[in-house]
């Protein structure tokens, strides 16, 4: 992506100060998903950074994380598998508990959702301080999935949220604070 449209997808991503806790500067992405140029800009943007032509499934975090994947899954010919807030799939579930920047979280995937040697790309909106995205590379593996990659449209680098996941494939960011 060339220099200038990076500048306008970060200039088109607004700061919400104290969302959903007081402290929290919540990156609102939905201005970037709300415009065509934009959305194609940003989904074209983070297939080119995962350096993949080709992967199995590409799993997303709920719910900006299923905009994100499933986007980039058309692109990549690949399936979308979400992994989900708790109590929310219906059917054989597995699931991790997780510290996240604000609060406390439980993610869950489908037992059946990936199968062993399947390749992996993970898909997220934003890194913070990694937990959830821990949490979800923790799922893929233990269902067999080989993890070629983790990407994310935002980075807040100062939380360094990347450290927990150095053991799980690169991690690619399109846009980085
Ligand atoms: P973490 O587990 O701390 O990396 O948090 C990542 C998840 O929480 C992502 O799925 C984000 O959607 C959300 N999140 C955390 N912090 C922020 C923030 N400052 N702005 C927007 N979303 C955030």
């Amino acid at each position: 992506m060339d220099a200038s449209s990076l500048q306008t997808l970060i200039s088109t991503i607004r700061d919400v100060p104290d969302f959903p806790q007081p402290g929290i500067l919540f990156k609102d992405i939905t201005p970037v998903l709300a415009n065509a140029t934009f959305l194609q800009q940003a989904i074209d943007g983070m297939v080119e950074i995962s350096g993949l032509t080709k992967v199995d499934k590409v799993v997303g975090i709920d719910a900006r994380g299923f905009i994100f994947g499933a986007l980039m899954a058309q692109r990549l010919n690949a399936g979308f598998v979400p992994v989900r807030k708790k109590g929310k799939l219906p059917w054989k579930t597995r699931g991790i508990d997780y510290a996240l920047e604000y609060g406390t979280n439980h993610v869950e995937i489908h037992e059946d959702a990936i199968a062993p040697g399947e390749t992996v790309l993970l898909a997220d909106d934003l890194l913070a301080t990694g937990g959830t995205a821990a949490a979800a590379l923790h799922l893929i593996q233990g269902l067999g999935g080989k993890v070629l990659g983790s990407v994310f449209f935002v980075e807040l680098a100062f939380l360094n949220g990347r450290d927990r996941l150095s053991d799980t494939g690169p991690i690619h960011s399109l846009i980085t604070y």
